[in-house]
């Protein structure tokens, strides 16, 4: 079976590219959605894990295989640990917005939601110096006014969204202000199988870190082969544990080995793909349930 022709190009003649993710959630991820888990000390020392140790260890890795990488940070994890943020930047790796308080967005207004990015903005500028290129929404919620506040606000890609393999333009509004989105999958994403926090998160079901080197391996060969960009989102407090970072090791040896993989940030593919010629953004239109046939 012959593969179709991939819907974009990659530079220097390669198939497809290879994010590896990291969203750095620390204690907001909990807080934001459980504030009284903020007296529990050690569902907290839990999510403290990630930039205190998962970080350091994720950083060797990286750079054990020259691998530079996209970090999301939300803004109270740069204030609350901000020498594991500059760290990040002082390494090369990209720096993306992520919320203040990993604030979930479900009907949030969209001026609550702009003093959100704005809060955002502010933090990783103040620790890290930082304004980012990009952004993600918390638990991947972005909303239908979310395009339009995020280029207002100069962010040149999103990625949150779920509806393509490759990335693509984005129309914000009236065809000629766009943003590039890149895709994700919860497939390709370590909460859904690692993550564990009583009364808060998770099943109790935690896969081995075998099952998650099979799974996301057989994920990049085949989105090496549909010419997309394979997008992994991992967090610290989750893979930055040792057996959990071993498997995410071998899974980068082997993206890195291939020449005809692009293993990049995610900034980079934005830029790439804005730079295309011939871009045909794409509309997005929120669903009506009530309209009339
Ligand atoms: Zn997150």
């Amino acid at each position: 079976m012959t593969a179709p022709a991939p819907p974009v190009t990659w530079p220097d003649g390669r198939r497809a590219a290879a994010c590896f993710t990291f969203d750095v959630d620390g204690e907001s991820a909990v807080l934001s959605t459980h504030p009284q888990a903020a007296s529990r000390m050690s569902v907290m020392s839990h999510q403290a894990y990630g930039p205190l140790v998962g970080v350091p260890r994720l950083l060797d890795l990286l750079e054990r295989h020259s691998v530079r990488a996209t970090f999301f940070v939300p803004g109270f994890t740069a204030h609350r640990y901000p020498d594991v943020v500059r760290a990040i930047a002082a390494a090369g790796h990209e720096i993306g917005h992520h919320g203040y308080l990993h604030e979930p967005l479900i009907d949030v207004e969209p001026d609550a939601e702009a003093a959100i990015l704005d809060r955002g903005l502010d933090a990783l500028a103040e620790v890290a110096g930082v304004r980012p290129a990009g952004y993600r929404a918390p638990m991947w919620e972005l909303t239908f006014h979310s395009p339009a506040l995020l280029h207002e606000r100069g962010f040149q890609y999103d990625s949150s969204l779920m509806d393509a393999d490759h990335p693509y333009l984005l129309d914000v509004g009236d065809g000629r202000r766009t943003l590039v989105e890149i895709p994700v999958h919860w497939a390709l994403d370590d909460w859904e199988q690692y993550c564990y926090i009583p009364d808060i998160a998770g099943t109790g079901l935690m896969r081995a870190p075998d099952d998650m080197l099979r799974t996301w391996t057989a994920e990049l060969d085949a989105m090496t082969d549909a010419g997309g960009c394979f997008v992994l989102t991992n967090h610290p407090f989750l893979t930055g544990r040792p057996a959990r970072a071993r498997a995410l090791d071998q899974l980068i040896r082997h993206a890195a080995g291939r020449p005809d993989l692009w293993v990049t940030t995610l900034a980079d593919v934005a830029a790439h793909i804005a730079s295309l010629p011939d871009p045909r953004p794409r509309t997005i239109t929120r669903p009506d349930p009530g309209a009339p046939r």
